[in-house]
Parts: C-alpha cells; structure tokens; sequence
C-alpha cells in the first residue's frame, strides 16, 4: 500500500492520508456498512458494478454534470436526517467527481460539517477531484458556482475500479495526469512518453506510480495554498477554456477531454498574445496525440463559449487569470486578459477543425 500525506495544519490540523492500493477497498466499505453512524452515496454505475462491495442503505447517485446540483445535495442532506446521521458521524463518497464533489458539499453544510471520506473511482478522481477539498455544484449552467473548501478525512484510492472505465473516461482521467507533468514535472512528462503502451493497457503498477506522482504533486501544491490564492491557481491550466468548452458542448466533451483541449487551445492563444514560446505548444501536441487526443474545437456558439469563461471563478474584474505553461514543468500565471481579445481570438479562428 502506498500513502501519500496531506499536511494542512497552520489554523487548525486537518491533516490526512491518501492510501493507494489494488484491492482493499471492498473490505473497508463492507466494514463501514456494519457501523451505525457512517453512511454511504454512491454512483449509480460503480453501485451496479460492484454491487458486492455494498451491504445495508446507501444514497445512489446519478454521475451527470445535470444532476450536479442544489437539489441533489438537498436530497442528500435528507438522505442524512432520514439515517439520523449526526456530528460526530461520516459519510463515505464512493464515485468519480461528480460524487466526490456534490457529497463534500453536502458534508460542508450537514450539521455545519461532517467527516467525509473520498473513495474515488475514476482515474480523474483518483489523480485530482478526491485530493484538496474543492467541493461544489452547478448553478444553472454555470460549473461549481456553489461551494466550499472542505477537506476529506481521508482519501482511498483502489486501483481495481480503473479495469471497468470506459476509454473515454480513462483518457478523460488522463489528461489530468498530463496537466500535472506539464506544469511541474518535465521527468514525469518523460516519463509518460516512454510508457504509453503500458499506461494505456492500464498496467496496475505503473498506473498506482502515475497515480501516487499526481497526489504527491497535488498535496504539495494544496499544502503551499489550500484555498487558491497563490500557487493553485496552476492547477486550473486548461481548464478556463475548457470550462467554456463543457458548458459551450452542454457537457457532451467529458471534463478532462476539455481539459486537454483546453491547454492546447489556450497554449495557442497565449503564443499569438506573446505570452509563452511556440516551442511548448509542439511538446503539449507531442503527448497528447501519442495518447491518441483530439485537440481541436470549434464553439457551436462563441457568445455562450466567451460568456462561460466569463462567469468562471477565475475571471477577475481586471479581466481573466489563464495558467500557462511556459515550458515543460514550468507552470506560469498570467492575469488581466481581456475576454474581447480571447473572443477575437476564437472568430477568426481558421486552424479549428469542425467537431
Ligand atoms: P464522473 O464523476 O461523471 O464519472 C464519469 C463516469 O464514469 C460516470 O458515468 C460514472 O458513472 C462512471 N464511473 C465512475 N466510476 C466508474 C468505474 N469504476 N467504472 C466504470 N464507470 C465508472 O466524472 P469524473 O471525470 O470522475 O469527474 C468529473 C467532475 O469532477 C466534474 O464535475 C469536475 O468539475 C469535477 N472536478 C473536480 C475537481 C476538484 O478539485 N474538486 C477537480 C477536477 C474535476
């Protein structure tokens, strides 16, 4: 078993562990279920999946982006007061990041806060969403618009629920383990390189490698700045085009697919401003079209793509924050981007390829 640590102790400890292993989760949430006072939501697949891994009541959840939303935490805080659950009581989010996501904010709120465990499912769940306390839900169809920094008690990542992702979801989780190499890691990035054919047959030792790389670098960077001020705000590289991206497809581009196209186009955008070198733009196409990703996309409308950016938490009222990559492993900020220039950037556009 592999255990990565998150220190987050300079108000108060909420400090905890990530546990990586192959195969021991099954015996952990069969042992929860036995308790009174721990109370488990689920994703509706992973339940039909794995059905075995659960005894006694359980709060199914739908994973879509249209459910990510007020009325499912309200259904879930009933699902609480309908168990009687209480303060001292915790509650295990078993899925990818919609789960995690939705059942953080639901713990934040419950009784003003109760312990949650994260048992992610996906790889993106395993590499990000379960790891820093960002928890939320959508507002109409603006992403996370509600939510708060809430951290998990712990963190358990079983690798045996990546046999069963479909590729889609697999490279979806990806591109959030590229993200992470592309702004910290120049060796990780390398690395990754070197051992496509492995990655992508999901060999089970190199994916808990890859996986406990990303937690190690995330921990780091939460631990530096837990509630995005400073340093995470690199995390979001790629992603305030690609949140334009998801709410522009209505979703129909899974989050880290719009990440990875996210990173391309905004590396794209920010070498026609001058901000970064051309040079990186050939290493962020080099890995993912080894990984076999299509970078491309052409808004079917600009207006709602510009006007979600534009409600992202990120945009400032000087204009919009990007996360950049000025080279391999070298994640940069730069902020007071005009949303007009990115909005002329995209008509006159001619290098999309039409989806
Ligand atoms: P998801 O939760 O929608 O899961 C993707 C799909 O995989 C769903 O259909 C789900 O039912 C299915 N699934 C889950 N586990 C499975 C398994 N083991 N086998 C087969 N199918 C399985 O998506 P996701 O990619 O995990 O998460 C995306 C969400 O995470 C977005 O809402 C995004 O905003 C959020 N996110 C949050 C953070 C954060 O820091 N909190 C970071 C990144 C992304």
């Amino acid at each position: 078993m592999e255990r990565v640590r998150v220190n987050l102790n300079q108000i108060k400890d909420h400090s905890y562990d990530i546990l990586i292993g192959a195969g021991f989760v099954k015996e952990e949430l069969l042992g929860i279920a036995n308790y009174e006072r721990a109370h488990i939501v689920v994703d509706k697949v992973v339940k039909e999946l794995y059905g075995d891994y659960f005894k006694g009541e359980s709060f199914i959840l739908t994973a879509d982006e249209h459910f990510k939303n007020i009325k499912t935490v309200e259904e879930i805080l009933n699902f609480l007061r309908h168990r009687k659950a209480i303060r001292s009581d915790t509650i295990f989010a078993v899925g990818g990041g919609i789960v995690g996501d939705v059942v953080g904010f639901a713990a934040s709120i419950y009784m003003r806060g109760v312990s949650f465990v994260q048992v992610p499912t996906t790889l993106l769940s395993m590499v990000d969403s379960s790891v820093g306390g960002k928890t939320g839900v959508n507002l109409g169809s603006v992403k996370n618009l509600i939510g708060s920094f809430y951290q998990p008690k712990r963190v358990l990542i079983d690798t045996v629920f990546l046999e069963t992702l479909t590729e889609e979801e697999f490279k979806s989780g990806l591109a959030e383990v590229i993200k992470y190499a592309l702004l910290f890691d120049k060796e990780f990035y390398d690395f990754l390189l070197e051992s496509r054919d492995s990655v992508l047959q999901r060999d089970c030792e190199l994916l808990t490698k890859i996986i406990k790389r990303c937690c190690e670098l995330k921990a780091q960077v939460v631990e530096e700045d837990e509630t995005e001020q400073g340093v995470r705000r690199l995390l979001n590289l790629g992603h305030t085009f690609g949140h334009g991206i998801e709410v522009d497809s209505d979703h129909c581009v899974k989050h880290g697919l719009a990440v990875a196209k996210g990173i391309y186009l905004e590396a794209l955008f920010a070498v026609q401003q001058g901000l970064i070198n051309s040079k990186v733009v050939e290493c962020i196409e080099r890995i993912f079209e080894l990984y076999g990703y299509d970078l491309h996309y052409k808004p079917r409308s600009i207006e709602l793509f510009i006007e979600a950016i534009a409600s992202d938490k990120k945009a400032k009222s000087s204009g919009l924050v990007l996360a950049l990559t000025s080279d391999v492993g070298n994640g940069i900020i730069k902020d007071g981007i005009d949303l007009n220039v990115i909005k002329k950037f995209f008509e006159g556009a001619r290098w999309m390829r039409p989806q």
